[in-house]
């Protein structure tokens, strides 16, 4: 049994929580790799590490020299180091590490040594080698993961026992340091897992797994016990940031469950989540719906014209547009004489969306186009809505008991998700209506 263990930023954020990582991974021998975050927030206001990394980064390339930023994740570290009492040499690895970032001057770069130092002090405190993410965790000229990478983990772990890496960075095949996006090590997590073909991938946060709503709009929503890989990828991208929606990739593609669990509440049950065609063989009695997800801030461009279904390139010519817009779209439900491109209302500030507007009207000369801008999404996920009868009515009618206008529906062909938009104004009242009517059921 190997279990590979994520451990997030507030898991990491000082030296009381990072004692308690330690005793959940003696707890255990099969928890055998440890992927690490950069020290996170210890209480609200406060500042990651990472931040204060990108912060240093800015201060050096305006005064030429490391500043504020940089002392204050340094002392972060130093105060880790001095409440676990460990014997590490933290001021000679802080000099190296300001002197690095200094000849290296990339962004990158620094906002690395977060995670960098975080390795190197939780593998000194397990007694256990450290790997540096930088020879492991390979990028392509793109800048994705490189696949070669995975026989790069193997090999630098053959042998170990237990081993530490460093999360969210790694290098190009130059040896120049890249990071992925924000929340990242989610993503590092999910390679070594999928590397060392590992039995589950355990995903350690500061909740006891994935709830079935934002627990700032509904006051303490259901958990999630299991869900699938697909229902999560859906609520993921719609906004339920627990995990980022990239690292289920890596897992699906080896059928590996990722474990969520809580590091303040490890006897907690967390969220499972596992390969689709497992979830549905083993699932019981389902829910309805799994989880409900989704963001403010669209806009709907609806475009009319009778009989577009029979003119050849209609909707290439609307694509026309948003390529040469540099937009993408989000979600295209169409009727019979009717389209709607749905576009993250970001795209469309400063103008655009009067050129994109009057560019589709050039293009395929429409009867009418109608523009609904500060739109919000919600989406409503489960597997077990394709399984009973009358859940949109159910949904549609939840929603206009709530007095809510319904903008726009979007099915998705995967029966697995119904897209409602509604007015941004309207969004809170919106998912609390859902939910009341999906939840609050025996
Ligand atoms: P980590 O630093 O461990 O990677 P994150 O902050 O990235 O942790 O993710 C955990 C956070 O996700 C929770 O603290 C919670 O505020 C937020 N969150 C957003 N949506 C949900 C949801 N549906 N269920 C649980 N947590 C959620
Ligand atoms: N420390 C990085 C961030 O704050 C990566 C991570 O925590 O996953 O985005
Ligand atoms: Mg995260």
């Amino acid at each position: 049994m190997i279990k590979v263990c994520k451990f997030g930023g507030t898991s990491m954020a000082d030296g009381i929580n990072i004692r308690r990582v330690a005793d959940i991974v003696s707890r255990d021998g099969a928890r055998r790799y440890l992927v690490v975050s950069a020290p996170g927030k210890r209480y609200s206001g406060d500042v990651k590490v990472t931040d204060l990394l990108y912060a240093a980064h800015r201060e050096l390339m305006e005064k030429g020299a490391l500043g504020e930023a940089f002392a204050k994740a340094a002392a972060r570290f130093r105060r880790i180091v001095d409440e676990l009492h460990l014997d590490f040499d933290i001021e000679a690895a802080l000099n190296e590490t300001a002197a690095d970032i200094v000849r290296e001057r990339s962004e990158e770069f620094t906002a690395s040594r977060g995670e960098y130092l975080t390795g190197r002090i939780m593998a000194a405190l397990l007694g256990v080698p450290f790997v540096d993410a930088k020879d492991v965790i390979r990028f392509d000229g793109d800048g994705r993961f490189d696949p070669v990478g995975y026989t790069l983990i193997r090999e630098a772990l053959k042998g170990k026992r237990r081993a530490v890496i460093a999360g969210f960075y790694g290098a190009d095949g130059d040896g120049k340091i890249k990071t992925f996006s924000r929340g990242g090590s989610d993503l590092s997590g999910a390679i070594v897992a999928r590397a060392v073909l590992a039995d589950v991938y355990e995903n350690w946060t500061d909740v006891s797994g994935f709830l079935s709503c934002d627990p700032h709009i509904v006051r303490a929503p259901v958990g999630i016990p299991r869900i699938s890989y697909r229902e999560l990828r859906e609520l993921s991208y719609m906004g339920a940031n627990v995990l980022h929606s990239e690292a289920i990739f890596p897992v699906r593609e080896a059928d590996i469950p990722i474990h969520i669990l809580n590091t303040f509440r490890p006897e907690d049950e967390g969220t499972m989540i596992l390969p689709t065609a497992r979830y549905l063989a083993e699932a019981g009695r389902m829910r309805t719906v799994t989880g409900i997800a989704g963001k403010k801030n669209f806009t709907v461009i609806n475009i009319e014209k009778s009989l577009m279904n029979t003119e050849i390139g209609f909707t290439y010519k609307i694509m026309e547009v948003l390529v040469r817009h540099n937009i993408s779209f989000e979600h295209l439900p169409s009727g019979i004489d009717t389209m709607s491109l749905i576009i993250d209302s970001e795209f469309l500030s400063h103008g655009v969306l009067e050129e994109v507007r009057r560019d589709i009207e050039k293009a395929v000369l429409p009867d009418r186009t109608n523009i609904y801008s500060d739109v919000a999404l919600i989406a409503v996920v489960g597997h077990g809505m394709a399984k009973s009868v009358g859940t949109s009515a159910r949904l549609f009618a939840a929603i206009a008991n709530a007095g809510v206008n319904v903008r726009m529906i979007d099915q998705g062909s995967s029966e697995l998700n119904i897209i409602v938009g509604v007015d941004n104004g309207d969004y809170e009242r919106t998912v609390r209506a859902v939910y009341e009517e999906f939840f609050r059921e025996t």
